[in-house]
């Protein structure tokens, strides 16, 4: 049967691959530690779920408009307002299939053949793939390690051409853990002030910030910023709702319509139901289950860079956002563990796994073969029974 070249050329999603590896373990009966997941492992706020089924109950089972009911979009431009100091008009927001939709409606919706679009690196797995996919190139920026892998006003500006259309931003970063602070952001927007790129800002990690970090949305940071910016977020990961599937796109009214007049044939609405319920995510009692994940987050985030950084030869930022640490590993590269070479990242996750029966991504599908993710999504009994594990496996 034929497949399109444009589906045979994507791959399909490495952190999907090692958890699913992971799964198929479990399944025999191994004992695997799983620092795959990109998921919160919290439950979805109860609240949240009586809304939902409340929604049920009263027929809230039909078509919406394509966009999104009105009542979200409404709610999703006050929570901007309130919370990110940004103006948008319900018709300015569009509310998708979960955040990964919504990048991959803009980019569709923006990119012709022949665009650029500045992708920092490490990346998120999707971006590069919903670029191509779109026909455009991405032309990858990589962070320097000792910046903890945020990149540079002066980086920026050497890969700007008259062919950019588009500079991807996400912070806090999956899979760096990083956030960029308010003035490195300022700085970047300087760069791009009066061009016509467009940003794409993914701020669906903005709940998830420890110590002093603060959080600033890209659109906030000034007017230009605003009119140039596209704010990207979502509910899989501040609610805890990964398996509802919503995430939504707020910025300039051409854009969303053409993300809208895309989805009208491709999707239609999101589930009618879950919209209602996210109506209800975004009230009164969101901030205290909000913060009661985030502190857990906190302290995990301490000690698996702590443990991480104590195992000779690693060395690991500690996260600022997000729920990931990004060692970078290749000191063990070249190495022979248990009588296995490891030459990059994708032998260090494969043999650790198998060996040592411990999930995590390896960071060649993130543009950094010299690092390996581990999310510090699962308990704190969980990451200390997993770092024991990598610690003795790489002394074997
Ligand atoms: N952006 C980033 C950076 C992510 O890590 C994810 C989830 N892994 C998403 C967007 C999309 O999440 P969802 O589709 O569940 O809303």
């Amino acid at each position: 049967m034929k497949v399109s070249g444009r589906a045979k050329n994507v791959p399909p999603s490495a952190t999907i691959a090692v958890t699913a590896r992971a799964q198929e373990l479990k399944a025999q009966g191994v004992d695997v530690v799983n620092f795959g997941a990109g998921e919160p492992d919290f439950d979805t706020p109860e609240y949240i779920k009586d809304a939902a089924v409340e929604a049920l109950k009263a027929g809230k089972t039909k078509y919406t408009p394509a966009r999104g009911i009105v009542e979200l979009r409404e709610a999703i431009a006050k929570k901007l307002q309130n919370e990110n100091g940004l103006k948008y008009s319900p018709e300015q927001v569009i509310v998708n299939f979960g955040g990964k939709h919504s990048i991959y409606e803009a980019m569709q919706a923006v990119l012709d053949a022949g665009d650029e679009v500045i992708l920092p690196c490490p990346y998120w797995v999707t971006y590069p793939e919903t670029i191509k996919l779109a026909g455009a190139t991405a032309k990858i920026v990589t962070g320097d390690k000792a910046n903890s892998y945020k990149i540079t006003p002066q980086q920026l500006k050497e890969v700007i051409t008259e062919r950019t259309v588009m500079l991807v931003m996400n912070s806090p970063n999956n899979p760096g853990g990083f956030t960029y602070t308010p003035d490195e952001l300022s700085a970047l927007a300087k760069v791009i002030e009066g061009t016509d790129i467009m940003v794409l800002s993914d701020e669906i990690y903005e709940k998830l910030i420890y110590g002093d970090t603060k959080f600033v949305s890209f659109a906030s940071l000034s007017e230009d910023a605003y009119n140039r910016t596209l704010t990207l977020n979502g509910f899989s990961k501040a609610f805890s709702m990964t398996g509802w599937r919503l995430g939504y796109a707020a910025g300039p009214l051409e854009v969303i319509k053409a993300m809208g007049r895309l989805q009208s044939h491709m999707t239609q609405n999101p589930v009618t139901f879950a919209q209602y319920a996210a109506v209800a995510a975004l009230g009164e009692p969101a901030a205290e289950a909000i913060e009661n994940m985030r502190v857990e987050f906190e302290r995990r985030a301490e000690y698996m860079a702590q443990r991480l950084n104590g195992i000779d030869g690693v060395v690991c930022p500690e996260p600022t956002g997000a729920f990931y640490c990004f060692p970078d590993v290749s000191n063990y590269y070249g190495r022979i563990i248990n009588r296995t070479k490891i030459s990059g990242s994708m032998d260090f996750a494969k043999a650790l796994l198998e060996q040592a029966n411990v999930a995590l991504v390896p960071g060649l599908p993130f543009g950094c073969d010299k690092n390996v993710r581990l999310s510090f999504a699962c308990s704190i009994e969980q990451i200390t029974k997993g770092l024991d594990r990598l610690e003795k496996w790489l002394k074997g």
